[in-house]
């Protein structure tokens, strides 16, 4: 990954950034606290944005003070900077079949919740985990039992939070590679505690699903409401592909620069059925400036 000068360092900008109809954002680094992800997400041109609350392949949460949040909800406030989406730790397994890892997963997610809610974020997304060692069907409810496990006595409800099980590559062991395995999990979850979804186009088309045909893409779209429901799909992961489709293989690309191409996000862009969603890249940074280009080709597909 190429070096990147921090556009913290650079002069704030003169005008306000062109925003279009549509929620847009990026993930964006919470380098210096968590605050700053939000002038960093707005210098962007984003008006929505998604973070890491702990180091993501490390266990230990980030330091989060009370000045912290007064300043990011500051800053979300004055920018209209909305839904904040936190995304998990990528260690955190809820599938887990060895009782010990279950634990901490259970602990560390716990803290991901909490962390959310003193954050007063909209989201948490959560990848359902990985059912090594057992079977898919107990991964799937081992995922659910551990989510409403570790939220007991928290109130997501009246923090405004919802977890958004999101859809994976489905490589191997690896839970929510199909719409139907992440709608079980919100199916057994209903009542328990708030959840939705989170559909990543890079994870659905590895996965298999046709997205790049304009015919493939509205049967998946169709396919996708008879199962989760396109109004339970709260936040879109705009990432185009390095691999084929059904390869499994999740590397993110930039928009329109992969196997996907910027036509499919044009018509997510601007379907009205999608448009109370947020729209957020996880593309790479290769080169200085590729998180300002993918959110100026996203928005420069919306209308
Ligand atoms: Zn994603
Ligand atoms: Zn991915």
């Amino acid at each position: 990954m190429a070096r990147e000068q921090d556009i913290l360092k650079r002069p704030a900008p003169k005008r306000p950034p062109r925003l279009t109809s549509r929620r847009i954002g990026i993930h964006t680094s919470s380098a210096g606290g968590v605050q700053n992800a939000a002038e960093r997400a707005y210098r962007l041109g984003c008006n929505t944005f998604q973070i890491f609350s702990s180091s993501p392949r490390q266990w230990a949460p980030y330091e989060l003070g009370e000045p912290h949040c007064a300043e990011m909800n500051r800053l979300r406030a004055s920018y209209d900077l909305k839904p904040l989406v936190i995304h998990t730790n990528y260690l955190v397994n809820l599938a887990s079949s060895n009782e010990l890892f279950l634990q901490k997963s259970m602990q560390a997610f716990r803290g991901e919740v909490e962390r959310a809610l003193s954050l007063c974020a909209e989201y948490l997304v959560l990848h359902p985990g990985s059912f090594r060692g057992s079977d898919r069907e107990q991964g799937l409810l081992r995922t659910a039992a551990a989510i409403a496990a570790s939220t007991e006595g928290l109130d997501l409800d009246r923090g405004g939070l919802t977890i958004l099980i999101e859809n994976t590559a489905g490589a191997e062991f690896s839970l929510g590679g199909s719409f139907e395995q992440v709608a079980e999990v919100l199916e057994r979850l209903r009542g328990v505690v708030p959840v939705a979804a989170c559909i990543d186009t890079c994870h659905t088309h590895v996965a298999g699903y046709d997205i790049v045909s304009e015919e493939g893409l509205y049967a998946t779209l169709q396919h996708l409401d008879a199962t989760i429901g396109l109004n339970h799909v709260k936040v879109w992961h705009c990432n185009d592909a390095k691999a084929a489709r059904g390869s499994k293989l999740d590397r993110h690309q930039h928009i329109g620069k992969g196997t996907i191409g910027k036509e499919t996000f044009r018509i997510l862009l601007n379907d009205l059925r999608l448009a109370h969603a947020a729209f957020i890249a996880e593309t790479p940074i290769d080169l200085p400036g590729d998180d300002r280009r993918n959110i100026d080709a996203l928005k420069k597909l919306v209308g």
